[in-house]
């Protein structure tokens, strides 16, 4: 099968903008691209666009997007595992879901690092995700030490089993494969590793959750993605899309990568 062609996987190009872009950059940002990617008649059956912006941002690209009607979809950087009460800074999964939120990264490796979020603390954030109907996109990667310790596969295999604790086979949710050492860094893994490591989280959605699940669910590369690298994951059977960072600030850089299927000459 050529370029990710898989019949029951459209692809996802998601851009986490991480703690960028206040409400105002938001929405000027969102009108541009959803400008952008009309003006290059981007086919939304063909490849779902997903925003993360700070939680402050979401109600401004909520009332944009539902108003102007446009091919974006959009999610929350992390949710709490609890659904309301006493938990000062949280975010419950219900408030996003009220906000038309489709998705919510969790366990982002800034999270497990930074703010030192556990395997269980991830399941347990999964769990809530998918009890407010959000599609909990699970991030799992190992940083540079782990792939010197154990190799590439490892820990990101025992850190989706952990996510997939409380999660049945009915549920939809997405994996994104993200090495630590590739994030932010400017040194994207090759194609070869990130097909390699997306072959084993999927044996895994096979064993834990069925071969129907992992045929259908998403596994997204991230670290380092840009223009000019996206099509050689895209080329890959078992990468599903692509969860950007940095360039997804730049309108011109994340439309090219949404673009994808140009480069490859589709
Ligand atoms: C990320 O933050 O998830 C990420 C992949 O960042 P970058 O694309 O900048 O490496």
């Amino acid at each position: 099968m050529a370029v990710n062609e898989h019949p029951r996987r459209t692809p996802l190009i998601a851009g986490n903008w991480k703690m960028n872009l206040d409400h105002l950059q938001a929405i000027a940002f969102v009108q541009k691209l959803a400008w952008n990617l009309k003006d290059a008649k981007h086919d939304v059956a063909a490849v779902e666009v997903a925003v993360f912006p700070p939680f402050t941002d979401l109600r401004s690209v909520q009332t944009l997007v539902s108003a102007d009607k446009l091919p974006i979809v959009f999610g929350g950087q992390d949710v709490s595992a609890q659904d309301s009460g006493a938990y000062t800074g949280e975010i419950s999964g219900a408030f996003l879901a009220q906000l038309e939120c489709k998705y919510v990264l969790i366990g982002h490796s800034e999270r497990r690092t930074l703010h030192a979020e556990t395997d269980e603390i991830v399941s347990a954030k999964v769990t809530a995700a998918l009890k407010h109907n959000l599609v909990p996109i699970i991030c799992v990667g190992e940083s540079a030490a782990d792939l010197e310790l154990h190799g590439p596969s490892a820990v990101p295999v025992a850190q989706l089993r952990a996510a997939l604790a409380g999660v049945t086979n009915a549920a939809d949710f997405v994996v994104a494969y993200e090495p630590v050492w590739a994030i932010g860094s400017g040194k994207a893994a090759t194609p070869e590793q990130a097909e390699q490591v997306a072959a084993q989280l999927r044996l895994v959605l096979t064993e834990t959750l069925g071969q129907d699940v992992a045929d259908k669910t998403r596994i997204l590369y991230g670290g380092s993605v840009k223009g000019s690298n996206i099509a050689g994951f895209m080329r890959e059977p078992n990468v599903d899309g692509a969860l950007v960072g940095g360039a997804s600030l730049d309108i011109d850089e994340f439309s090219s990568i949404v673009r994808f299927q140009q480069h490859v000459g589709l």
